[in-house]
């Protein structure tokens, strides 16, 4: 049932575009001394090579991350992004992407007792994920289950840290998924209303995934809360027959006061860094 493996996605420009913001957010939560949880319910496989058979079949993050390193972009939001992958590898090189669990975990605090909850179904990501955190040597700051990230989260708010970061970023494979994340905000926010939630989504022909903003949107307003909503949509390249994903989006509830300003910047250096050709462009819009 799960075909998917984000190794054949990784640095590509729906990461690049997640992994930038997700890192806004987490700073965000983080410049505050209190304590924040970071829940991951789909966490994938923590770490991914962009040198190794798995990245190479599609070579997602020579239209990713590798285009965006080589036009030096200005935009604060990016170059926090290149940094912090950049910390994974040797200088001048990029052989290691940083999935949201690694992403995340970077940015939590040793000296408060920031935490991370990841949920991850898939047998050989989960026992990858697990590996990989073990080197981590996090002892209680991660906490990893093997299990269906959407029944978890019901179980799992709100977190005793009161202040917290909620990433749901499925593979939207299945159908399914798609109301299960309009579920799973709408669930998430009667327990944990203060909560920011971030979902991540796909920009494809296919109704479920057209009409997810607009759901996601009527249930942050029917809760009262802010909401903010962003895209990236990198175009069609002529020259192949293939395309491949070309747009993804972002939503948050609850965002960060500062994450407007800082897309405002980002999105259009992203376009031209990234952009290909026909159907390329980003919008940004916030309640
Ligand atoms: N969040 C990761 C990142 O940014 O690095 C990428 C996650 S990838 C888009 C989606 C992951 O969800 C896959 O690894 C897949 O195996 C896993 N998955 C699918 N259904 C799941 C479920 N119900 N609960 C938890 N994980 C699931």
């Amino acid at each position: 049932m799960f075909s998917y493996r984000h190794g054949f996605h990784a640095g590509n420009h729906a990461d690049v575009l997640k992994h930038a913001v997700l890192i806004a957010v987490v700073r965000h939560l983080t410049a505050k001394p209190t304590p924040i949880t970071v829940v991951d319910t789909h966490a994938g496989a923590g770490l991914y090579r962009l040198d190794d058979d798995f990245a190479d079949t599609s070579g997602e993050a020579r239209d990713g991350i590798f285009k965006l390193r080589e036009t030096h972009p200005e935009a604060p939001l990016l170059k926090d992004y290149l940094a912090l992958v950049a910390g994974f590898n040797r200088p001048g090189e990029l052989r290691i992407y940083p999935g949201s669990p690694f992403v995340a975990q970077h940015l939590l605090r040793q000296e408060v007792p920031d935490r991370l909850w990841l949920f991850e179904m898939h047998p050989t990501d989960s026992k990858a994920l697990a590996a990989h955190v073990e080197q981590l040597d996090a002892g209680r700051q991660v906490r990893l289950q093997r299990a269906d990230g959407f029944e978890q989260l019901k179980a799992h708010l709100p977190p005793p840290s009161r202040r917290a970061l909620v990433l749901i970023d499925p593979s939207y494979e299945i159908k399914s998924d798609y109301g299960k994340v309009v579920r799973a905000l709408q669930d998430g926010l009667k327990r944990f209303a203060t909560g920011t939630y971030m979902v991540w989504y796909p920009i494809i022909p296919r109704p479920e995934a057209h009409e997810l903003p607009r759901r996601l949107k009527t249930i942050a307003n029917q809760a009262g809360r802010p909401w903010l909503h962003a895209t990236l949509a990198i175009g069609q390249d002529e020259a192949k027959q293939r395309q491949g994903l070309t747009a993804s989006g972002v939503f948050l509830v609850n965002p960060p006061h500062t994450l407007k300003p800082a897309l405002r910047e980002a999105l259009p250096q992203l376009v031209d860094a990234l952009g290909r050709g026909r159907g390329k462009g980003q919008t940004l819009e916030a309640s």
